[in-house]
């Protein structure tokens, strides 16, 4: 079984003792990964602050370089990346749709290439007789990034890459559960980037290596993708130094299906948008409003697609759902389809933990629920979809807002510019029309509410690892 490192100012780190790294589709460790502390988030910080005055100061084009160099070796590791992800994740090699370990490796790699490829241009706000008054965008320092087990590789792309392309040095801390395709990724860079640029701490669950990154006085910014829970204890710690910070929380996004539609037309794709990752991605369909004239006819069609679902162990590339990612998670998912059920739901399809070895739950399209229990108000992140009838668009609008949260959320409709007025009127940092949760490197995407601060991908993206500084010049 391998043991897989740390790296700390460019070099490999191994620490007294390792924990298992588990496949969700067999419940049994396939790699080691080494159980490091607190002292080596104090040894990565040190490092990352030696690397920082170098790093920031290199030209912008050698910078680029150099990512693009890191993306073009992840292009030469892909099927290696796209195992080790699928191990550690459960996700498929293709999966539903095309949504698999082969997209988030292909997408890691058009991420850092995109990325590479944004500028910061110096900003001219007044140049007369006067003064001249440029805006400047500065890197922040270290940037501490912790990184969940949903997408990890790809999000861990999506903090790193912009730290350094601004000019930053980062220590990473990737999910216990989901370490590996991340540390190899740092080693593959590693062998690009100057020592120091780019380190990574793993360690057990309660080694609280996240809480000494969040709290550490030596790092500036925060980035964190997981839980809201999580993502304020962060702001609590983070206060010391007052760092920035950019918080990608949950989502419990609203779709909402006018009567307009033809429920066979677009099943298949709501379906997928509900059901990539088998749930658990942030922004993920969760809750689903179908007008109460096409309701029995869209329930039947989603059924019957997740009953075709193939569901297995995310190596054959025939699987289209993989297991869900950890135990705890599908012991949640088990909590919320249980409570519905003792609220009256009609379970169209699965509602039940499948045999055999692995964290594997049926495709569950739930019907008969509405707002205010549980599987509706909370965000299952796993492979179950409540859909709710609605009969006025004033007030399923009024109940697709009514929560703490809002990344995304969805209108579908044939009126295109119908659609468009009633998604302006969600709350949310993301709305779609005939679409849900599609994201792009140059589009900013982030949450309002409790679904977090700030905003990744693109120029607005890259500015969030940069503070101002405004220069004027007498005349
Ligand atoms: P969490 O959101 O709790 O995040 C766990 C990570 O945060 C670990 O790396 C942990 O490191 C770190 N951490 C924990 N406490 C602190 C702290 N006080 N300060 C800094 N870092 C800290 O993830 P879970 O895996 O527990 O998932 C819980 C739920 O989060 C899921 O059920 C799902 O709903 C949601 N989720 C959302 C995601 C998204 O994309 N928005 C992604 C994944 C999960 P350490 O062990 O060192 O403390």
């Amino acid at each position: 079984m391998k043991n897989y490192f740390m790296i700390i100012d460019g070099k490999p780190v191994f620490a007294d003792s390792t924990f298992p790294v588990i496949n969700p589709a067999t419940g049994e460790a396939f790699a080691q990964a080494a159980a490091g502390n607190i002292s080596h988030v104090d040894d990565a910080v040190v490092a990352a602050r030696a690397a920082f005055p170098a790093w920031s100061s290199t030209p912008d084009a050698e910078r680029q370089r150099l990512i693009h160099a890191i993306g073009a070796a992840l292009e030469a590791n892909m099927p290696e990346l796209m195992e080790l992800v699928t191990k550690e994740n459960g996700k498929p090699l293709n999966g539903l749709n095309g949504v698999g370990s082969g997209m988030e490796v292909g997408g890691a790699i058009a991420w850092t290439h995109v990325t590479a490829d944004l500028q910061l241009p110096v900003e001219v706000i007044q140049d007369n007789d006067e003064a001249r008054i440029e805006v400047h965008r500065k890197p922040l320092g270290v940037v501490g990034s912790i990184t969940p087990w949903n997408w990890p590789l790809m999000i861990a792309i999506w903090h790193v890459i912009p730290a350094l392309r601004a000019g930053n040095t980062v220590v990473l801390k990737p999910s216990e559960l989901t370490p590996v395709a991340t540390l190899r990724f740092v080693e593959l860079a590693n062998a690009i980037l100057p020592p120091g640029v780019l380190n990574i701490v793993t360690g057990r669950s309660g080694s609280g290596i996240g809480a000494a990154i969040a709290k550490h006085p030596g790092i500036d910014k925060i980035v964190f993708t997981g839980s809201t829970p999580t993502g304020k204890q962060i702001m609590q710690n983070a206060a010391g130094n007052l760092k920035r910070m950019t918080l990608e929380l949950g989502g419990n996004d609203a779709g909402i299906v006018l009567s307009d539609v033809d429920p066979k037309a677009i099943a298949s794709k709501l379906f997928g948008v509900a059901f990539n990752n088998n749930g658990q991605t942030c922004a993920c369909l969760k809750r689903l409003y179908v007008h109460e004239s096409i309701y029995e006819e869209l329930c039947a069609e989603l059924a019957s697609i997740a009953r075709k679902t193939i569901v297995g162990n995310g190596m054959s590339p025939e699987t289209q759902l993989g297991p869900v990612q950890n135990q705890a998670q599908l012991s949640f998912v088990q909590e919320l389809a249980e409570d519905a059920r003792s609220h009256g739901a009609r379970f169209l399809c699965g509602g039940r933990v499948m045999d055999g070895v692995g964290y594997f739950y049926e495709p569950t399209v739930v019907a008969d629920v509405t707002d205010g229990i549980r599987l509706v108000d909370e965000e299952p992140f796993g492979p179950i979809l409540p859909v709710i009838k609605y009969s006025d668009i004033d007030d399923v609008i009024r109940r697709a807002n009514n929560s703490p949260n809002g990344l995304g959320g969805s209108i579908w409709s044939n009126d295109r510019a119908k659609a468009a007025e009633l998604a302006l009127r969600l709350e949310c940092g993301t709305a779609w029309v005939n679409e849900h949760g599609a994201i792009q490197p140059d589009a900013p995407f982030g949450g309002v509410k409790q679904s977090g601060i700030g905003v990744e991908f693109g120029r607005y993206g890259l500015e969030e690892y940069t503070s101002i500084q405004t220069l004027k010049i007498m005349k």
